[in-house]
């Protein structure tokens, strides 16, 4: 044939990545991509010259596949192919704007696959940033080239340039055909290989589960985390290895079979192990674009009594063996396993090995390349890449609704630490047997209190007499002293008892403020029950949290806030008036109205979003209120004397700075609506006050520590991060900027009073930031769905009992009944729908939600409470919401399909704004035209929201994932992704 220099079979791995990708069409599952930047001048002739250069050079850059009307499908090779050079020219674009469509470019090439019947089966693009910043993209399909080759084709070219410099041509050798390995892995002997495998995964029970829990659904999108151990972590292992004379490659392999065997709780495990095969019977293989790969499975059997160097040196040994015993592909290795149906293997492990001279910076006289990413696809659902180095880089490429990402960061830290643990261990049960212990009985309890607590009241007011003086308030109007705020409050309190009766039930309209806080201490003088309300929630929310509310305290000025049909309104000064504080002046015990508090009585209802359409309100007792006030006194070692509340009054984590501060005689700093925006404020905020403690949502700890000059912060001596998952990074930069101040993370939900667990992460080495344990008199235990308690290291889900625990949800019995269960060992407990694990060490490990609740800058947000809301507009048929990751904040996002006539975006948020706060308004909308399903016909909702607007959309993300990078695949592309390919339309 004319054009055509030769054809010939494909290599097992090769045949088996048509067959894949046949399966899944316009999948870009075996995409690959390099990008490179570029530094210095680059001649775009030179460069277009070098790229033909390699093509002329390399076969596997002319190859294309041909399968149709063949019995076996071939590989052919062209004498000649054009170069699909694209230059973009984006000199003078802004660089925010050129790094967003570089971002699409790069989402763009992944997503469109390579069509396997055309050579070549690549794509480059150059693209001009300035004269002397370039960047390179480099698509090309797995099947023709590995992470090698394309390290080797970029020194190439670099070497092309550097000489076109000079004017002169680089001596580059030439390189095999890829036939040579195809003949040479047929002259192999096949029989010999069947005997040995056939012998080696006899009597295999099935391929290993993932170590994820069982779900439904999978996707043909693969998303990337990642774990770069530093120098000297990476030093220790390399130690570790060398003592226990084994390679690292062993020592990786050996932790990820003791990662599967704890998870799945089986002593018999098998995972794929990926290596570079290029055989030094082929002259010059290392030179050679190709698929150069071989995917091995290894079978482990793990005996817990057999001795820890024993085991390891026999693994080495059999991992070396399988690589000498034949290149056999999966199908083969599926029959002699005698493996039906079911893959082999669900999960890899591949050792990225490149010659030294290939990978990272590499340079050519006046250009440098910098930063190099190589993409590795895969179809499995889950596999660990190890980038060794002077640092070890382990990356998890997966299935994104088999693992997610909390799951895989957990499994990238296991692996890291089983590595380090292998030197103390001596016998192979040391490392297994630990995810099958029971629970210590110790670990689930907080230390003992002395019980009962003191009702907070009568904390408080023990300061009224003895720090007269002192600030026990401090607004941006002026402070309160203690003697004031007591005689205020008594004034208020009075107010309340005459105007209401005893039991009564009264709202907060007011923001954080002394006046607000005055109204809940006066509230709780008074016996009533406080809730307070979001004063910027629309009227109709408003309307909804008012119902069966007796009386509401309003600010002065906030009045029209409030649904006109209130009927008993209390006005509230900013600060104490003289008639208010006079009155209160001789406030008698008992006074008249007002029973003696008890201890079972309602404190205050504090609402969050309820998944059935309406807010729930959690019913808070007097006694719960006094536990958890009790309990921060009994933990932490120096009780608040200067404290910045941050939360909205609305809130539950406002209860911890409030009641902790005033029940210890200090003086609670209160910023107004909306300062926790300014950071830079904030810190001035902190120099003036002399502010010593304060609670935040990690985020806005992390723009603190960014955007504040450490010496406006040298007043601070405690810094707790509460209501979210608590980034590793936030963790690492208070270490380095307020090094003297302690930091601990909080967990809890609103239905167990504020708080559950704790950790101190002051001296926290890095790692994945832990809650730690229960707090002083709280009891909490990780259980399966039959609430049975599971092991340490097994997820599961996270129940809490003890006096923190609510009375339940108020006038919700059904949903109360839901949630607040009795679970043998700790009597009634709250299900939190949060998922968790014990680590070895006793400390709790937060793995996110089982459920479709989030965070959003520490709101909790129920998606089914936006839904159904949405579903009120009369355009709306179905909708589901959920959130993305766009430029590091999370932000929700609205899948809709439309009854009638379009509705545009726009409007949907004016309508949803009427009905729900800010926070719970999507910014993001896609209209689809009809909502995936399950085969049962149930919604599938991660498959609608991996969906763009109309029903062939691409996905939301590449198939690949890559090495070096910024920032984890999914935080660097999304935000691209869904306003370039998914179309989604961004509102506000
Ligand atoms: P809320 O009732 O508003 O306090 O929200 C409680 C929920 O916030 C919990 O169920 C968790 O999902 C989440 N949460 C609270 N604290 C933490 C924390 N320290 N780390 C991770 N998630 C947290
Ligand atoms: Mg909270």
């Amino acid at each position: 044939m004319a054009g055509i220099v030769r054809a010939f079979p494909l290599t097992p791995l090769q045949e088996g990545m048509l067959y894949h990708g046949l399966r899944s069409p316009g999948s870009s599952l075996y995409h690959g991509q390099l990008r490179a930047d570029l530094e210095g001048p680059l001649d775009v002739e030179a460069f277009r010259a070098a790229w033909a250069g390699a093509i002329r050079r390399h076969e596997a850059l002319r190859t294309f596949f041909a399968w149709e009307r063949r019995e076996r499908p071939l590989q052919v090779v062209r004498d000649e192919v054009e170069l699909p050079l694209r230059v973009l020219d984006w000199r003078g674009v802004e660089t925010a704007e050129a790094e967003r469509r570089w971002a699409a470019l790069v989402e763009d090439d992944s997503n469109r696959p390579l069509d396997l019947t055309q050579a070549p089966l690549m794509r480059v693009y150059l693209v001009r940033f300035t004269d002397e910043r370039h960047r390179l993209l480099w698509g090309v399909h797995h099947a023709v080239a590995d992470g090698w080759s394309a390290e080797l084709v970029v020194d190439e070219i670099l070497e092309e340039l550097e000489a076109a410099r000079g004017g002169t041509k680089p001596a580059i050798q030439p390189a095999p055909s890829y036939a040579e390995f195809v003949g040479w892995l047929e002259s192999r002997d096949r029989e010999a290989a069947r005997a040995w495998w056939t012998a080696r995964l006899a009597g295999l029970p099935g391929p290993t589960p993932l170590p994820t829990p069982a779900r439904s659904g999978e996707d043909a999108s693969r998303v990337s985390d990642e774990r770069v151990l530093d120098e000297a972590e990476t030093r220790t292992l390399k130690d570790v290895a060398g003592g226990l004379r084994v390679t690292l490659a062993t020592l990786t392999a050996a932790a990820w079979a003791i990662v599967l065997a704890r998870h799945t709780r089986t002593r018999d495990v098998v995972f794929g192990v990926t290596n570079s095969e290029r055989p030094a019977e082929i002259r010059g293989v290392d030179r050679a674009v190709g698929l150069y790969l071989n995917t091995l499975p290894a079978r482990v059997r793990l005996d817990d009594a057999e001795a820890m160097a024993a085991w390891l040196e026999r693994l080495q040994l059999e991992l070396s063996e399988a690589r000498q015993h034949g290149s056999p592909g999966l199908s083969d290795l599926k029959r002699w396993a005698d493996v039906q149906g079911a893959d082999l293997f669900t999960s890899l492990i591949a050792f990225e090995n490149y010659p030294d001279s290939l990978g990272g910076a590499a340079s050519s006289g006046a250009l440098r390349m910098t930063s190099v990413a190589v993409d590795v696809p895969t179809e499995l659902p889950l596999a660990l890449l190890v980038y060794p180095g002077r640092t070890l880089t382990l990356e998890l490429v997966r299935d994104p609704v088999r693992v997610t990402s909390a799951e895989a960061r957990a499994l990238l830290a296991e692996v890291a630490d089983v590595m380090r643990a292998f030197e103390e261990a001596r016998q192979v049960g040391d490392l297994t047997r630990a995810t099958t212990d029971p629970v210590p009985e110790g670990w689930t309890r907080g230390t003992e209190l002395p019980s009962p607590p003191a009702d907070v009241v009568d904390r408080i007011l023990e300061h009224v007499r003895d720090r007269a003086d002192t600030p026990a308030l401090r607004g941006p109007q002026g402070s309160v002293g203690w003697g004031e705020f007591g005689r205020w409050t008594a004034g208020l309190a009075q107010r309340l008892a005459e105007a209401t009766p005893p039991g009564a039930v009264v709202g907060i309209l007011a923001d954080r403020s002394p006046a607000a806080v005055a109204a809940m201490v006066a509230t709780l003088r008074a016996c009533r029950t406080y809730v307070p309300l979001d004063a910027h929630a629309p009227a109709g929310r408003l309307a909804v949290l008012l119902e069966g509310v007796d009386a509401v305290w309003v600010r002065r000025g906030a009045e029209d806030r409030l649904p006109s049909s209130h009927p008993l309104v209390l006005s509230l000064a900013d600060l104490p008036d003289s008639q208010a504080v006079e009155s209160g002046a001789e406030m008698p015990t008992p006074a008249a109205g007002i029973d003696a508090p008890r201890p079972e009585a309602p404190a205050y209802v504090v609402y969050t979003s309820g998944s059935t359409g309406t807010p729930k309100g959690v019913v808070v007792t007097r006694a719960n209120l006094a536990w958890s006030t009790a309990a921060r006194f009994a933990h932490y070692d120096s009780p608040p004397e200067v404290f910045l509340l941050l939360s909205p009054m609305h809130v539950d984590s406002s209860v911890a700075g409030i009641y902790w501060t005033l029940a210890a005689g200090g003086t609670l700093v209160l910023p107004p609506y909306r300062a926790e925006q300014d950071a830079a404020s904030l810190g001035r905020l902190v120099d003036e006050a002399g502010v010593t403690h304060t609670l935040l949502v990690p985020s806005l700890h992390g723009a603190l520590l960014d955007s504040v000059a450490p010496d406006r912060l040298a007043s601070l001596r405690s810094v707790i991060v509460a209501g979210e998952a608590c980034p590793e990074e936030v963790v690492r930069r208070h270490g380095t900027v307020l090094p003297g101040v302690t930091l601990h993370n909080e967990y809890g939900p609103s239905e167990a009073t504020v708080w559950a667990t704790v950790d101190d992460l002051t001296a926290e080495p890095a790692g994945p930031v832990t809650i730690g344990r229960p707090v002083p008199g709280a009891r909490v235990a990780v259980v399966d769905e039959s609430l049975r308690p599971v092991p340490v290291g097994v997820t599961g889900e996270l129940v809490i009992a003890g006096p923190g625990v609510a009375t339940g949800y108020r006038g919700r019995q059904d949903l109360t009944d839901e949630r607040f269960v009795a679970v043998e060992g700790l009597g009634r407990a709250y299900r939190t729908g949060d998922r968790a694990r014990w680590r070895a060490d006793g400390r709790l490990e937060f793995l996110g939600r089982a459920d479709d609740q989030f965070k959003i800058r520490g709101h909790r947000v129920e998606a089914g409470e936006i839904e159904e809301a949405l579903r009120r507009h009369p355009a709306v048929d179905e909708a589901v919401v959920g959130l993305i990751h766009g430029g590091g904040q999370p932000a929700l996002a609205a899948w809709l399909t439309m009854a009638g006539a379009r509705v545009a975006p726009e409007a949907l948020k004016t309508f949803l704004a009427g009905t729900l706060p800010a926070h719970m308004v999507p910014a993001h909308y896609a209209i689809l035209d009809s909502m995936p399903r399950t085969p049962a016909g149930k919604l599938d909702r991660r498959a609608v929201q991996a969906r763009g607007p109309g029903p062939t959309a691409p996905r939301a993300t590449s198939g690949s994932a890559s090495r070096t990078r910024p920032e984890s695949a999914t935080e660097r592309t999304l935000a691209a992704v869904w306003s370039d390919v998914l179309g989604l339309e961004e509102v506000g």
